[in-house]
């Protein structure tokens, strides 16, 4: 009797998932188990957000593995050294995992592999976290992509994986010791926040909602954050709920029926799976952008901060900088664990150019806060709203946050919806600075800076790093 052992990270579903799928065909008996960790006492970025997912999406996935006849095993401390332990009580000789695209996981998989080899233990590593992942997307010259637009071209151009089927029985041996499912007060951690709904069926009937609707209009309505106009999918690739396959073949099963405008729609949005790749091959191959600026000519970069703010990144975390649409964001992520991603870019780029602040800083904060807190999407987005990233905005193209109120918010709802205090305001008075610079309502702060000025600060630090850089040979 062939015993193996499947290790979920972060693949918790049945369906389509290509290690589990291989696990089950390779034993007659499976072993599928879960270990905690314990990254909270390493670093700053264990949120309740994330974890309160986690754990539900774990009640979850425990569940749909009783229902085909398996038992999800817990179990935590050092992954490897679990993984060990649990082979040699049960006798497993294989050890099925999906592979995770971040530094972290990869350091994991490396010291698995070699304690597996010296047990004689088969291990096999399977992508799962990406249509197409490392190095499947290539230049014509075999380099890495270091921009979007033609990593996208050959990343559309290349075949499509197949979403597998569901696994439909599983044995797993009786008597295997197992800690009950984790709660978030295994964490030290406790939680008020509305986050969606965990587990895999939630996560299928978002896609279901998203590509029967919602899709069509996505390229009109993606950038508006009042509206339910996008997916709202990101908690569920992060925590692999649904696998990427299933919504590009979910997508592409409706594009086919959608009139020329919905497709375009549609191909948008899969433009953004592709983005989530590409931040992924990205840190792949250069995992020192977890640090460093991805372009060197911004690294030893000074972020100053604003003197005459002290208590600046405080009040930029609480939603309490006196532009409307910066603490709307801020509190709609405290809230939710979620923030539109247009409402990121404006919060990234006020921290990092009104605030002149590290975005090292803001990744960390929004890894702590995000339900969907995926380290290359997160690192990426913020290295692109700072200016020092791969394709990035270039420094001197610097969002006014009044602008894209106008833009994108004008009628005030999104404001309204997280603002409280500005709910009787006018419109008018949500759009502009004030002009006597005092709070528009009471309760609610005046702006504490003036973006035109900070912006030019924001010039002049931009240009003086540039200018040490070439005086000390470092051209970008
Ligand atoms: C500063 C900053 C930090 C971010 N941090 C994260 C993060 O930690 N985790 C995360 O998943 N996304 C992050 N993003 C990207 C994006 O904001 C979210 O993926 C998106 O808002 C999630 O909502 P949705 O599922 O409705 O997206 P949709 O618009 O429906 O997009 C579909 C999917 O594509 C992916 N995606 C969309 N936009 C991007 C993007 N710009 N970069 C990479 N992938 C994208 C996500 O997986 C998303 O679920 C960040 C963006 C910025 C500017």
């Amino acid at each position: 009797m062939k015993r193996v052992i499947h290790w979920f990270r972060r693949d918790f579903r049945i369906t389509d998932n290509t290690a589990l799928a291989a696990a089950s065909l390779s034993g007659e008996e499976l072993i599928p188990i879960y270990i905690m960790s314990d990254w909270r006492s390493q670093h700053g970025w264990t949120g309740a957000a994330r974890q309160e997912f986690l754990c539900g999406s774990l009640t979850a996935l425990a569940k749909n593995l009783e229902a085909i006849g398996g038992r999800l095993i817990i179990r935590k401390g050092d992954a490897v050294r679990e993984l060990e332990m649990l082979a040699a009580e049960t006798g497993a000789s294989a050890i099925f995992a999906n592979r995770d695209p971040d530094p972290f996981g990869r350091a994991v998989e490396a010291r698995l592999g070699a304690m597996a080899k010296a047990k004689g233990i088969e291990f096999s590593l399977h992508k799962d976290a990406c249509v197409h992942e490392r190095d499947e997307v290539r230049t014509g010259q075999g380099t890495v992509f270091r921009v979007f637009t033609p990593y996208s071209k050959a990343w559309f151009n290349l075949p499509k994986p197949l979403p597998g089927p569901s696994i439909k029985k599983l044995v797993t041996p009786a008597g295997i010791a197992s800690l009950p499912l984790p709660q978030l007060s295994d964490w030290g951690l406790s939680s008020l926040l509305s986050t969606p709904e965990p587990g895999e069926r939630a996560a299928r009937e978002r896609l279901k909602q998203f590509v029967a609707g919602p899709i069509s209009s996505y390229g009109e309505n993606r950038d508006i954050p009042s509206l339910g106009g996008t997916s709202h999918l990101s908690q569920d690739l992060r925590f692999g709920l649904i696998s990427p396959r299933q919504v590009y073949a979910a997508a592409k099963k409706v594009e086919a029926e959608l009139p020329p405008e919905g497709r375009k729609n549609s191909m948008k949005f899969l433009a953004e799976i592709v983005w989530r790749e590409f931040y992924m091959q990205l840190l792949w191959h250069y995992p020192e952008v977890m640090d460093l600026e991805f372009n060197p000519t911004w690294r030893g970069m000074n972020w100053p901060g604003i003197t005459a703010v002290p208590d600046a990144f405080e009040r930029w975390c609480e939603g309490r900088t006196g532009f409307p649409i910066v603490d709307a964001a801020m509190r709609q992520m405290a809230a939710t664990g979620w923030m539109h991603n247009r409402a990121r870019m404006i919060t990234a780029m006020f921290l990092t150019k009104d605030l002149h602040l590290d975005w090292r800083l803001g990744e960390a904060f929004f890894m702590r806060s995000l339900t969907d807190g995926e380290i290359a999407s997160n690192n990426g987005g913020w290295q692109w709203s700072a200016g020092t990233g791969a394709d990035a905005a270039p420094y001197f193209r610097i969002q006014n946050p009044w602008s894209q109120t106008k833009r994108y918010d004008p009628d005030g709802l999104y404001i309204r919806k997280w603002i409280p205090e500005l709910r009787n305001v006018s419109n008018a008075s949500l759009l502009e600075a004030p002009a006597n610079g005092l709070p528009i309502a009471s309760g609610y702060p005046a702006p504490i800076l003036d973006h035109s000025v900070e912006r030019n600060r924001t010039m002049q630090y931009f240009s003086q790093h540039k200018a040490q850089q070439s005086v000390k040979g470092l051209k970008p």
